[in-house]
């Protein structure tokens, strides 16, 4: 009798994991959206609708022989997951992938139609404000200053360098690349959205400035998807941060059935889609090796702690990446990302076509 497997989160951790188990158990796989998304290249969309057709990809078209449960997992016992909507479903191995927590709709077609109306308000908007300088905010920018030159694109953010997740070089060479750009970067302060009361489009910083902008964005980074977890038997295996405790074999500490992948975990490294696909590697690897031989003493696979190493979109063309003893902005990053966004080689991964049809 083959294993029950549930994955919680259909994320870019947990679709993977789904993909790649899908033959070896009986998988099941939660997540409150019927389809799975490519994250990092989602900013595109707004700039160009039709890239989404392809970065958005519901969950049955990769996850064809397993148990899908559209909703959002709230509790977990020893054996099961309960969820939202009502239902028990028994585990014997669970691995939790809820990465952040992210209000997105239901459905693919909603999901394609917002990006189609977020579209509309940029290219009718003369002005746009985007509210943090993290990658999204970056990347936002980017991807609006290059595909409309004539609007006015200004960044503000809180922190004293944009990127503050790399290094002060990587910053730099930003800030000057989206100046040569004219996004104007307002640091060291944040704004009060609620300042621009309505019909009036002035927004006020902290430090007095006034900001001119039809539209807003909020790029300030999503929360972790673990509050939840607080009243449930994990509740002692979250950290101050909100991370699930792993150990090396990416099981929660202390429990030998429930393993936790992506950005929810506590590895010491920059929070990356790349490594959250390493990390399901390791546990598909690992849950394998259990099947096969639930016996003490079966030698699972370890996972690393990767080194910073980033790459930032800047529009079509050009991109900024950070390796451990460089950092390079311009055409040569921008032909690694830039282009596709590795929407291509993340369909491949996960058995689709590059491109639809
Ligand atoms: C603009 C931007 C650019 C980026 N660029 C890159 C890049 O170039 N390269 C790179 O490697 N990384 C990049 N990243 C980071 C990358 O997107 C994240 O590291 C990655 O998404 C983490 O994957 P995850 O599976 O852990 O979590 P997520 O992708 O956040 O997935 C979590 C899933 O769990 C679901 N979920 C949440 N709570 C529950 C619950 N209670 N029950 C059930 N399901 C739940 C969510 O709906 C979601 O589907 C970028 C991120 C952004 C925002």
């Amino acid at each position: 009798m083959s294993k029950k497997v549930v994955i919680i989160g259909g994320g870019i951790a947990g679709s993977l994991l789904a993909k790649n188990l899908q033959h070896h158990a009986q998988v099941t796989l939660i997540d409150p959206k019927e389809y799975f998304e490519i994250t990092w290249a989602s900013l595109r969309g707004l700039v160009e609708p039709s890239f989404a057709e392809r970065t958005v990809i519901n969950h049955r078209e990769y996850f064809t022989n397993g148990t899908l449960v559209t909703s959002s997992a709230v509790n977990i016992t020893e054996t099961e997951v309960f969820t939202e909507d009502g239902r028990q479903v028994p585990y014997d191995y669970l691995v939790i992938a809820a990465g952040h927590a992210d209000p997105l709709p239901r459905t693919r077609t909603e999901r394609l139609n917002q990006f189609k109306a977020e579209n509309e308000k940029i290219k009718s908007a003369r002005s746009v404000l985007i509210v943090g300088g993290g990658p999204t905010g970056v990347e936002l920018a980017a991807e609006i200053a290059v595909d409309f030159p004539e609007k006015k694109v200004t960044i503000v953010h809180k922190g004293s360098r944009l990127l503050e997740y790399i290094g002060p070089k990587a910053s730099r060479k930003t800030h000057k690349w989206l100046k040569s750009k004219k996004v104007e970067v307002k640091l060291e302060q944040s704004v009060d959205l609620n300042s621009a009361e309505y019909g009036n489009k002035t927004y006020q910083t902290t430090r007095g400035e006034s900001i001119q902008a039809d539209i807003h964005y909020l790029c300030i980074g999503k929360p972790l998807s673990s509050a939840w977890l607080s009243e449930t038997i994990l509740k002692n295996y979250v950290n101050g941060e909100g991370r699930i405790k792993v150990d090396e074999n990416l099981r929660v500490k202390g429990k030998n059935n429930i393993f936790a992948i992506g950005d929810i975990t506590d590895v010491p490294e920059i929070k990356q889609g790349v490594y959250a696909q390493g990390q399901a590697q390791v546990v598909a690897k690992n849950l394998r090796l259990l099947f096969e031989d639930g016996k003490k003493g079966t030698k699972l696979g370890t996972y690393k702690a990767q080194p910073a190493i980033s790459l930032v979109s800047l529009g079509r063309k050009h991109g900024l990446a950070q390796f451990p003893f460089m950092t390079v902005i311009g055409r040569f990053p921008g032909m690694i990302k830039s282009g596709d966004l590795f929407v291509g080689k993340t369909r491949k991964e996960l058995g689709l076509e590059a491109n639809l049809k």
